[in-house]
């Protein structure tokens, strides 16, 4: 649990400073804003991993500012803090993505038990599974086969899907043409073919051209390399 941070969207003072103290308290590290717009900033601008939001916001009320960070966002459980208890509200508030809502007065106990729910089922999901690869910010899930490089999505074919992933298990050190050949297309390749080079390049162009870290290198009379850093 420890470091993990949690943005509190909450414009009455007196809340927003319990929370902050009490949230701080238990080892979260916590940020307030006190306006919907300049919570969405932070949202945009640095990591969070769960966000606790107050309906009635000036900026941007809660409603907008949870639909804003679900655009960007699918994933980071979201608690709505509300005044109002009717149903049309908490249909609203799940409407716009929200995970859970407390209802104002709330125990501080409560909340820090929903918001220790939330992060573990978030943990559950996202923790580290023999189902996917990585590497520097390139991650591959073997299930799906959803490829991201730096959290925005990639399309790759079947093949170019094996070939990256050939890499990827072998990262940091170099593979011939033949290991590739034999791996990824389980034939031995006559020495004059290309088309593994012609692969490498599709998903170079892929993987690499958009990002200014090149991961694939070419290893002059060697072979290929995929190198997590420089
Ligand atoms: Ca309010």
């Amino acid at each position: 649990m420890d470091d993990r941070r949690i943005l509190v969207a909450e414009d009455e003072q007196k809340i927003a400073d319990t929370l902050k103290f009490g949230l701080s308290e238990h080892g979260f590290v916590t940020e307030v804003a006190y306006n919907g717009k300049i919570a969405l900033k932070l949202f945009q601008t640095y990591e969070y991993d769960l966000i606790v939001l107050d309906i009635n916001l000036p900026g941007m009320d809660g409603y907008e500012l949870c639909k804003a960070i679900r655009k960007q966002n699918e994933h980071v459980p979201v608690i709505m803090l509300t005044a109002l208890s009717s149903l049309n509200d908490k249909i609203e508030g799940y409407d716009a993505g929200a995970d859970d809502y407390i209802i104002k007065p709330f125990e501080f106990k409560e909340l820090l038990m929903k918001i220790r729910v939330l992060l573990k089922r978030t943990t559950v999901q996202t923790g580290p599974t023999g189902n996917l690869l990585t590497a520097a910010d390139l991650e591959m899930n073997l299930e799906n086969k959803e490829v991201k490089r730096a959290g925005l999505p990639i399309n790759l074919t079947a093949k170019e899907f094996q070939l990256l992933e050939y890499l990827v298990r072998n990262k940091n050190r170099v593979v011939s043409r033949a290991d590739i050949a034999i791996n990824v297309w389980d034939i031995d390749f006559d020495t004059n073919t290309n088309v593994i080079d012609v692969y490498i390049s599709y998903v170079r162009n892929k993987v690499d051209k958009p990002f200014d870290q090149k991961l694939i290198q070419t290893q002059v009379g060697m072979g290929y390399i995929l190198k997590e850093t420089g």
